[in-house]
């Protein structure tokens, strides 16, 4: 049988022959953990700020288990208030409407006549008469404790949020008390709270002036005299445990918490704001009525604002209407997605392809219908988030390797030596432009039974003859066993699809959950994938002449002192510093250049760069133009980070 004790401490000092406390607490325990807690206790008595204690008085008493009282925590809630009136407004109303009190005016008004904190004024709801025996003293609340005390450890700093929903809760549960009102006496501290069981603990977060030392607390009694003894006895001599006793605000306000993880986003430089597009897609972009160069989409063929597209998207909705209506098992397969799939399959050069509804869902679906518990996934270290989400969502055993390292994936092979699994890559990498050594990874794969797997988000109508993709530009005749792509970035539209053997495709269907359980993309979308197929391939020099721009910018940027590289239509250009690079964005779009500063945690903390993508639209003018704007600009950013890449 467990033993349990009560340890309680008070510290305190004699000024001029007058006791004056300095530092109190309690805690309940189980015996082997009273030792560590009392020295605990014993160093907040010595080192606290109120100063030196003379008298130290430490309590330590078993206590009765079958007693101890469990209670779970009150739920929290904050209020937010900007004056001392708005929160006792608030606190008055809370006790009329919500506690049913009909003197809360009153009620509240009594709170600062109650200020001794250590020991709470009982007062009658109904007569409105402080009811404790000793007015000077107070009632004084003890024999409670968090009950995770002992997990959480002790530590010398008082955690005065938990302490006072333990109290709070406590006091909630007391019979014959309605509830708590509390203003603290801390000049500093403005926070106060009305508790009760019905509406839980709820901090009014401004209830007086800062640096006022009035402060009180008050309980909120109904009943005789015979009700008062119990209340008190409750008080003072129950032993409670609380269980589930948030740590901070932020913890326990649900609210709040995401509040304050915005704050603190926003401070460093990682809040995202939307940008709102105001014509049509095209090598300009107009946000905020300004015009732009737009260097910051995925629209590297120009398709997304094409006149061929938006024909071919007129024309489906009048034959389909707009929505495919069901899920694709179901009644969501249209002519449309059938001959987009064969296409899709031609233009790759395999057996298959299943579309999903986009690029993200059919990495994390295929990702995870493939690969399970048993599997081990060998991941690049710059792969996509949507890849990294894939293989979390399998919950497989993910061994990630460096970055395009060949030799780094063989060295974990052969030590994890998989049963069963997977390798996966970006074709080309979505934040530095450059290409997976494919025949490598595909060999490797090969040997260790491995499928093998590349997302080429980035390399559909980008690089290879005709932008067929990375199979093409290695000129390989067999490509990896799983080739992802998307119809959202060079293709113009939206959407994602998986080509490889029928047996990848048939089983997809039938165990993808991705595919299965959502609804089909419009007949609409389907139809613009295949107009813009159609135009890559009777257009095969629109590729050629995005390769062309991006040289042309490439090179203005290297001779005017940027050193920057790339091997597809993403020109990565580093800064470091995550708050720079959001201000070089902003500055750029001043200068009439619409960049992306990308940020963690789509890449690394302190790998903070400028992104700049380029459409086969640009003319070579307008890109030697904002390479030099961009040169300006950076150029001393770059001369401070000479080491960060
Ligand atoms: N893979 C990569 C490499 C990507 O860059 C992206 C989009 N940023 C996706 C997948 C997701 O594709 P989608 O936008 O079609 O969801």
């Amino acid at each position: 049988m467990k033993r349990f004790f009560s340890l309680k401490m008070r510290a305190s000092r004699t000024v001029d022959g007058e006791p004056q406390h300095i530092s109190g607490a309690e805690k309940i325990l189980q015996e082997e953990d009273t030792p560590r807690f009392t020295t605990a206790l014993l160093d907040r008595a010595f080192h606290h700020a109120k100063g030196q204690p003379d008298f130290i008085n430490l309590k330590l008493e078993l206590l009765d288990e079958t007693r101890i009282l469990r209670l779970p925590a009150l739920p929290v809630k904050t209020i937010p208030t900007d004056s001392p009136a708005e929160g006792l407004t608030k606190m008055t109303e809370i006790l009329r409407s919500q506690m049913g009190i009909a003197n809360a005016e009153r009620i509240v008004a009594l709170l600062p006549q109650c200020g001794n904190m250590r020991g709470a004024a009982i007062v009658d709801v109904d007569s409105l008469k402080r009811v404790e025996p000793d007015h000077r003293r107070g009632i004084r609340v003890t024999y409670m404790d968090d009950e995770a005390s002992a997990e959480i450890g002790p530590s010398s700093a008082k955690n005065h949020f938990r302490e006072a929903i333990v109290l709070g809760t406590k006091v909630a549960n007391a019979p014959h008390l309605l509830g708590e009102l509390c203003i603290s006496d801390d000049p500093d501290y403005v926070t106060g709270y009305i508790a009760s069981r019905e509406i839980g603990y709820c901090r009014i977060t401004c209830l007086k002036e800062k640096g006022s030392p009035v402060g009180g607390r008050i309980f909120l009694f109904r009943g005789n005299a015979d009700d008062l003894q119990e209340t008190i006895a409750f008080l003072e001599t129950q032993p409670v445990l609380v269980s589930n006793v948030p740590g901070s605000p932020a913890q326990s306000d649900r609210w709040q918490r995401l509040q304050e993880d915005l704050s603190q986003m926003e401070e460093n430089g990682l809040r995202r704001k939307l940008l709102v597009q105001e014509t049509s897609a095209g090598p300009q972009a107009c946000v905020a009525g300004k015009t732009l160069l737009m260097l910051a989409s995925n629209n590297y063929l120009g398709l997304a604002g094409d006149t061929r597209l938006v024909e071919a998207a007129k024309i489906a909705a009048e034959k389909w209407g707009t929505g495919s209506t069901g899920s694709r098992l179901l009644t969501g397969t249209q002519r449309e997605h059938v001959a987009l799939e064969q296409e899709l399959a031609h233009f790759k050069g395999t057996e298959d392809t299943i579309l999903f509804n986009s690029g993200y869902v059919a990495n994390l679906t295929v990702i995870s219908t493939l690969c399970g518990r048993d599997d081990v996934i060998f991941s690049d270290e710059l792969n996509h988030a949507s890849i990294i989400d894939g293989c979390r969502l399998a919950r497989s055993r993910i061994v990630v390797y460096r970055h395009n390292d060949m030799d780094d994936l063989e060295r974990k092979l052969r030590e994890v030596r998989p049963v069963r699994g997977l390798v996966v890559s970006d074709a080309v990498f979505s934040m530095d432009g450059d290409i997976v050594p494919l025949p490598r990874l595909l060999e490797l794969s090969r040997q260790y039974g491995l499928f093998s797997m590349i997302d080429e988000a980035h390399a559909t109508g980008v690089i290879g003859p005709g932008g067929h993709g990375t199979v093409a530009h290695f000129g390989l005749t067999e490509g990896p066993d799983i080739t992802l792509g998307t119809l959202s970035k060079a293709l113009g539209g939206e959407g994602g699809f998986v080509c490889g053997r029928r047996l990848l495709c048939d089983y997809l269907r039938n165990r993808a959950r991705g595919f299965i359980f959502t609804t089909a993309m419009s007949p609409v979308t389907a139809a613009v994938a295949r107009a813009a197929l159609r135009v890559l391939q009777q257009s095969p020099e629109l590729p050629q002449r995005l390769a062309s721009n991006v040289k042309v910018f490439v090179d203005t940027l290297r001779e005017r002192g940027i050193v920057t590289s790339t091997q597809s239509a993403i020109v990565p250009i580093p800064v470091g510093d995550e708050r720079r690079a959001v201000k070089m964005a902003a500055r750029l779009q001043q200068r009439g250049i619409f960049l992306s500063a990308i940020r963690y945690p789509t890449v690394a903390l302190g790998q903070a760069r400028l992104r700049a993508s380029i459409i086969a639209t640009h003319s070579p003018e307008e890109l030697r133009h904002a390479a030099q704007v961009i040169a300006e600009e950076l150029q001393p950013v770059i001369i401070q980070n000479p080491g960060s890449w």
